[in-house]
């Protein structure tokens, strides 16, 4: 059995808007609406949604008070999951995602302790200094824009959580608190199209593409 965990405890300041951004109204619905409903569609029941100040979780998932950062909120959420071998992790700020990246991941999840959704590079990705002077130009061939659904091995993900605060503070993604533990983590080929909505062009382009979506 698989368990959800929908991170939406962010305030979403980037955004700009009125209500923490996974409640900010998307093509007739509270944002991470559209996450659980394809976690409902790929077959995950059980959902523990981590919830800003006052946010309510949707019907039929279980919401818990978010960290103070994004994975201390997959920390708690983790704490309120019953019993499940799988567990995949969803920023509820990524609502353009669809059943097939869940089983996706949860198929990859097969060969390592995490399967993670990601996009290859499209654009060249240089390091610079402070000064803005490159110092390289890295193999794009072998890059990818990391996203979610990240999927684990529950006792994998347990492992990896148990860190102090400063660690969990300057994770990213919950992937990369697996990788160094010691876990194997493997990507899962991904579009663009799954992008998290960070500004308010962001919300225009999810808006536009799940109204049509929504069309069918
Ligand atoms: O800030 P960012 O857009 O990277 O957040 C990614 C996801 O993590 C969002 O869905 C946000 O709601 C969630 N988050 C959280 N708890 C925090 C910070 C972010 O659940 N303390």
């Amino acid at each position: 059995m698989a368990v959800a965990l929908l991170v939406a405890a962010g305030s979403g300041e980037r955004l700009g808007a009125d209500r923490p951004k996974a409640f900010v109204v998307l093509a007739g619905r509270p944002m991470l609406e559209w996450s659980v409903e394809a976690l409902r569609a790929a077959g995950v029941e059980e959902i523990v949604v981590a919830l800003p100040p006052g946010g309510s979780a949707p019907p039929g998932c279980v919401g818990v008070a978010g960290g103070a950062t994004r994975s201390g909120s997959v920390r708690s959420a983790l704490g309120a999951a019953s019993a499940g071998e799988d567990v995949v992790v969803h920023d509820a700020a990524r609502p353009l995602v669809t059943p097939a990246h869940f089983t996706a991941a949860f198929a990859a999840l097969a060969h390592a302790d995490a399967a993670i959704a990601a996009a290859p590079m499209t654009d060249t990705v240089k390091e610079a200094g402070e000064d803005r002077r490159v110092t390289a130009t890295l193999d794009r061939s072998r890059l990818w824009a990391i996203q979610t659904p990240q999927a684990f091995r529950r006792a994998a993900l347990e492992r990896a959580l148990a860190v102090d605060d400063a660690v969990l503070a300057a994770a990213t993604d919950d992937a990369w608190l697996v990788e160094r533990a010691g876990g194997t983590v493997r990507v899962v080929e991904s579009t663009p199209e799954n992008f998290k909505v960070t500004t308010a062009h962001d919300l225009r382009v999810a808006e536009l593409l799940l109204g049509e979506r929504r069309r069918g």
